[in-house]
């Protein structure tokens, strides 16, 4: 009798838990940073919040019409691209030659499929070149002038001149070359869609002044941008470098599922334990496959929001931040 109470009781909670999940939730990052010069000037982050939320926007669309993650991660990250605010695509940080090199990465959870591109010249959109890597080749990643040609023979958008990712904000930095200046950034966002599956993407300029083919964390799978729907979704902005040696993204999936930290745990971990010791700049985004989300950083802001629909429940919370406040942004 009382082994039958306790199976009904776990029953009864497990339903309590699933009338509870949510729906769907979309998380994005546009890169993490200094940030005090924005938060304080009411017209820059106006600016910045209502280009999150439109990103978020974005996502809710495809994600509440049971549009899959993967096309609500390629969606969100090409309006990133498209955005000159974001160190991604237009607007992407400069090379130590004043060049643009871009890096970008897309996971999937569902069968860990992963595609990534790194140091292109002339995508116009490298999510679409690591979405194409993924799905149309039997490799994980392409660097390069082959990477380029992979794009033209899959019939990509490319551009004719690599200026044309360089606005005027780039071109001052081009002008600032020779001082000692940091400007980087990224653009992430993660996704749980209606059936469960987890996607995680990620779009960067990569580090100001890079040099010799520097490749950073965001293509790399496992450091900056990991998704298994056994544990969670992630994408990382931040010194790549100490994203890379500490295999960030993989790091807060495997804590999760081995060590069995939540996930605000597990990412709080790495980020101002593992990272910081180590002098580790940035943060990070992450879903779990019971959509719960975390969104930290050990920098002085990280432009970020989420956006999520409880089950059985028509209303959509969402809200976004630039430093430690959230912001409910658009009602
Ligand atoms: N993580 C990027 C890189 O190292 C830069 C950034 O997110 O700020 O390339």
């Amino acid at each position: 009798m009382i082994r039958q109470m306790i199976v009904l009781a776990a029953v009864m909670l497990s339903s309590l838990a699933f009338a509870q999940e949510r729906e769907y939730v979309i998380v994005v990052h546009g890169g993490a940073g200094a940030m005090t010069g924005v938060e304080a000037d009411p017209v820059r982050s106006a600016r910045y919040y209502a280009a999150l939320d439109s990103a978020l926007m974005i996502g809710d669309k495809i994600l509440s019409e049971g549009g899959e993650g993967t096309e609500a991660v390629l969606a969100v990250i090409h309006y990133f691209e498209n955005n000159p605010l974001f160190n991604a695509g237009v607007g992407a940080t400069c090379t130590a030659e004043g060049t643009f090199e871009l890096d970008a990465a897309i996971m999937r959870g569902e069968d860990l499929s992963a595609g990534a591109v790194a140091g292109l010249k002339l995508v116009k959109h490298p999510i679409d070149a690591a979405y194409a890597v993924m799905t149309k080749s039997e490799h994980v990643m392409l660097s390069g002038a082959g990477a380029e040609a992979f794009a033209r023979e899959q019939g990509l958008d490319m551009v004719e001149d690599n200026s044309y990712f360089a606005t005027p904000k780039t071109m001052k930095w081009i002008e600032e070359l020779k001082r000692e200046s940091k400007k980087n950034g990224t653009v992430g966002c993660v996704v749980l869609d209606k059936r469960g599956n987890l996607t995680a993407g990620t779009s960067t300029g990569g580090m100001f002044k890079k040099r010799w083919g520097r490749i950073g964390d965001a293509p790399v799978i496992g450091a900056g941008t990991y998704a298994d729907n056994n544990s969670c979704a992630v994408s990382c902005t931040g010194h790549g470098e100490y994203f890379i040696r500490h295999a960030v993204a993989f790091n807060l999936c495997a804590r999760y599922k081995y060590l069995r930290e939540s996930l605000e745990q597990a990412a709080d971990h790495i980020i101002h334990t593992e990272l910081n010791t180590n002098a580790g700049n940035g943060g990070l985004i992450a879903v779990d496959k019971n959509g719960n989300f975390a969104m930290p950083y050990n920098s002085g802001g990280m432009f970020r929001g989420f956006l999520y629909k409880e089950k059985g429940n028509p209303e959509v919370k969402k809200g976004c931040g630039i430093g430690t406040k959230i912001v409910v942004v658009g009602e």
